[in-house]
């Protein structure tokens, strides 16, 4: 993929994924297989990632060279605007435990993940990494956002300090199988993956789509994050943010039109603007990356099947599984 030198090399390494059983860190555990290195995991019941005594025990104990900051309380705008404070506080606790004790035991290297909602706003498009930090943010994710750049600010600072190899990779809107399929608290495709194959279910002549349709949002699926990933962990050592984006968007209504195709939903989709659109548009700019030599392989299209293969083999009930 990549004529690049590994300046990290990952083979015979102890690789702690923290967050394996969320969708991007199921996603990068998988691409770790290819890498000839040991990836470790932990359950919450071992270890919760927001108590610093639990996190110091245990990284002392399993003394890994490398950590990915994968865990994260995540959700879709509704989560992100209904419970700020375990947005800010539980993103803010997990990555200060984790790249502070990562420092203090001698890991030597970290990548941490945040998103591109860390963006303000309004920010020129395709937004640069340079624009964090120059003008305000969307108000209905500012918590988590807020949690995510201190976590960049967070590498930097031991970078700059102690020298420290850590780097903070930002992902657009992903999607694909593991995802949270929960009905309000998700991300906008499986919430629209979920709702569109419970009313072809059940016959309905319509269902709704939150907001107006008209914003425009950037996605990635998973395991094509998940190569960008392993990619920079072996590659990648500067400060700031690098952007992962598939580097084209599309309006949130022909997003729903596409779903109705791929899930055989043929009713109408009204809107709902008591819903909130959040940010117009953010789709990021993905030339650091790209000169890297990363690019993703997989359209939305086959995207979009394949993670609603997996919603219907993993949550739709069995008389439900009809393609
Ligand atoms: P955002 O990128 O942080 O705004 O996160 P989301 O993925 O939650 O929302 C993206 C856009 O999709 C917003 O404009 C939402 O209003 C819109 N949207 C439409 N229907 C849905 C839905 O069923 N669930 C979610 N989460 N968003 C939806």
């Amino acid at each position: 993929m990549s004529t690049n030198i590994d300046i990290f090399p990952l083979i015979g390494k102890r690789v702690f994924v923290s967050g394996h059983r969320g969708m991007v860190g199921g996603a990068v555990v998988s691409q770790l297989e290819n890498e000839n290195c040991e990836v470790l995991t932990a359950s919450r019941a071992e270890m919760d990632l927001r108590n610093q005594s639990e996190v110091n025990d245990w990284v002392n104990r399993e003394r890994p060279d490398a950590i990915v900051i994968a865990a994260a309380k995540v959700g879709g705008i509704l989560a992100n605007d209904t419970y700020p404070a375990d947005f800010l506080y539980d993103n803010l606790m997990i990555e200060a435990n984790l790249i502070h004790v990562a420092h203090v035991a001698g890991v030597q290297r970290l990548m941490f993940l945040g998103s591109s909602c860390i963006y303000p706003k309004f920010a020129e498009q395709p937004i640069k990494e340079e624009s964090l930090l120059t003008a305000p943010l969307e108000p209905t994710n500012e918590w988590y956002a807020i949690a995510k750049i201190a976590g960049i600010k967070l590498c930097d600072a031991y970078r700059r300090q102690y020298g420290r190899s850590y780097i903070s990779a930002m992902p657009t809107n992903l999607y694909g199988p593991g995802d949270n399929f929960h009905p309000e608290g998700s991300h906008v495709i499986p919430g629209l993956i979920r709702r569109f194959h419970e009313a072809k279910e059940a016959r309905a002549p319509h269902t709704t789509l939150w907001g107006t349709g008209t914003p425009r949002r950037e996605f990635l699926y998973v395991d094509d994050l998940a190569e960008a990933l392993v990619m920079l962990l072996k590659q990648y050592d500067e400060p700031g943010p690098i952007n992962v984006g598939s580097g084209e968007d599309m309006t949130i209504l022909e997003l729903a039109q596409t779903i109705a195709s791929v899930t055989g939903f043929e009713g109408e989709i009204r809107i709902d603007e008591s819903k909130p659109d959040g940010t117009p548009r953010k789709l990021m700019d993905g030339s650091r990356i790209r000169a890297l030599g990363w690019s993703p392989k997989t359209d939305i299209r086959s995207g979009l099947e394949r993670a609603y293969r997996w919603f219907l083999d993993n949550h739709a009930p069995a008389e439900f599984r009809s393609v």
